[in-house]
Parts: structure tokens; C-alpha cells; sequence
């Protein structure tokens, strides 16, 4: 029964669905590795070199940003690994677009759940956009309507933003679907909402 609904899910927001090709796509290009399907969504990993590159020059031993001029002596010394490492600009970056995500290698459980609680997010955004899509093709007589209108289901992640910044708040982090994320899947006090609404339901 749950594998038939979630197929009956996946057809209602088929558009969300097509998120599992951008994680393909990021492993094409030798991006990301390491897929699973987790709950129906497409998981991939960042590979080192995206979000550790100074890092991952120097464990293939890749001379550049490995040396730095002293300022005491003007020679050329051999910088420390962990001063190396020290930018990473790209370090907290876990990414949802539809069923189909990328995972900060060092992320842990919570951002897996922070990024699933996105998926589903995303399948109300694309179930959102077939029904007015089905309702001005058929008002129309139109199916390309259908077709053109379905696919503008990401634009309706963009009222969070503008609203967000209306209320006085940040971009992001104060976008209610941000919120949500993160307060069904931060631990506090030992144990995320997800987890005790999971034990009190079970
Ligand atoms: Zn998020």
C-alpha cells in the first residue's frame, strides 16, 4: 500500500520526479558520486573536490597553495595540512531541486533529513502546478497550456523568499519552508520534532 501511494505521489508530481536527472547530471560531470535512493529521492555526494578543494590538491599532492612565503624569514615553507584546508567556501552546501538531491560529503543524518523534508516540499510545489495547469488547459482547450504551466512549478518556491524579506527576515533562513526544515529535523534538547512525532505515533 505505502509503495502504491508513493507511486500515485510520484504521478501527481511527476515534474518533482524528474529531479532525479540533476544529480545524474552533477555525476556526469564528475561532480558527485555515490547515489542511493532514499525514500524515492536520489541522494548523490559532492565529491571532495567541490567542497574541500585545497584539501583534495593536497592529498594528490598538488603543489599549489601548499607553500607560502614566511614573513619572518621571506623563504617559502611548507603550509600545515589543516591551515591548507582553512577555505572551504562551499562546505555547508546540501542541494534540493525536486526528488533529487546533493549531500555536503560531511553532512550527517540531520541534512539528509533537512534536504528529504525539501523533496516533499517540492512534490507540494509540483502537485500545486498540475492542478492550475490542468485548469487553464482546460479552459483553454489547450494541452500545451498543461505542459508549458506544469513546468513552472519551481517559481512557486519564490513567494517564501519575497515574503521572507517583506517580514523583515532573511532571504532564506526565514522562508517558512526553510523554517520547516529545519525545525522538524534540528536536534534540540537531544531529539528533532521528526523523531519524537515518529515515537509518539508509532
Ligand atoms: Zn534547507
Amino acid at each position: 500500500m505505502k509503495i502504491f501511494l508513493r507511486i500515485v505521489l510520484g504521478i501527481l508530481s511527476w515534474q518533482a520526479v524528474l529531479g532525479w536527472l540533476w544529480p545524474l547530471f552533477l555525476m556526469a560531470i564528475y561532480a558527485a558520486h555515490k547515489p542511493r535512493f532514499v525514500e524515492g529521492c536520489l541522494a548523490v555526494d559532492w565529491r571532495p573536490w567541490v567542497t574541500t578543494p585545497r584539501e583534495f590538491l593536497h592529498r594528490i599532492n598538488w603543489p599549489a597553495g601548499m607553500y607560502t612565503r614566511s614573513e619572518l624569514s621571506g623563504k617559502w615553507i611548507r603550509v600545515a595540512h589543516k591551515s591548507v584546508a582553512t577555505a572551504r567556501p562551499w562546505t555547508g552546501l546540501s542541494l534540493t531541486i525536486g526528488w533529487g538531491f546533493v549531500l555536503n560529503p560531511r553532512a550527517g543524518r540531520r541534512v539528509l533529513r533537512h534536504e528529504l523534508v525539501h523533496t516533499r516540499q517540492h512534490s507540494d510545489y509540483a502537485l500545486a502546478a498540475n492542478i492550475y495547469s490542468s485548469a487553464a488547459a482546460a479552459v483553454h482547450q489547450d494541452p500545451w497550456i498543461y505542459l508549458g504551466l506544469a513546468l513552472t512549478w519551481p517559481l512557486l518556491i519564490l513567494p517564501n523568499f519575497i515574503n521572507a524579506v517583506l517580514r523583515g527576515g532573511r532571504f532564506n533562513l526565514d522562508s517558512e519552508h526553510e523554517r520547516s526544515a529545519r525545525a522538524q529535523t534540528d536536534i534540540i534538547g537531544g531529539e528533532s520534532w521528526e523523531q519524537v512525532e515518529a515515537r509518539r505515533i508509532r
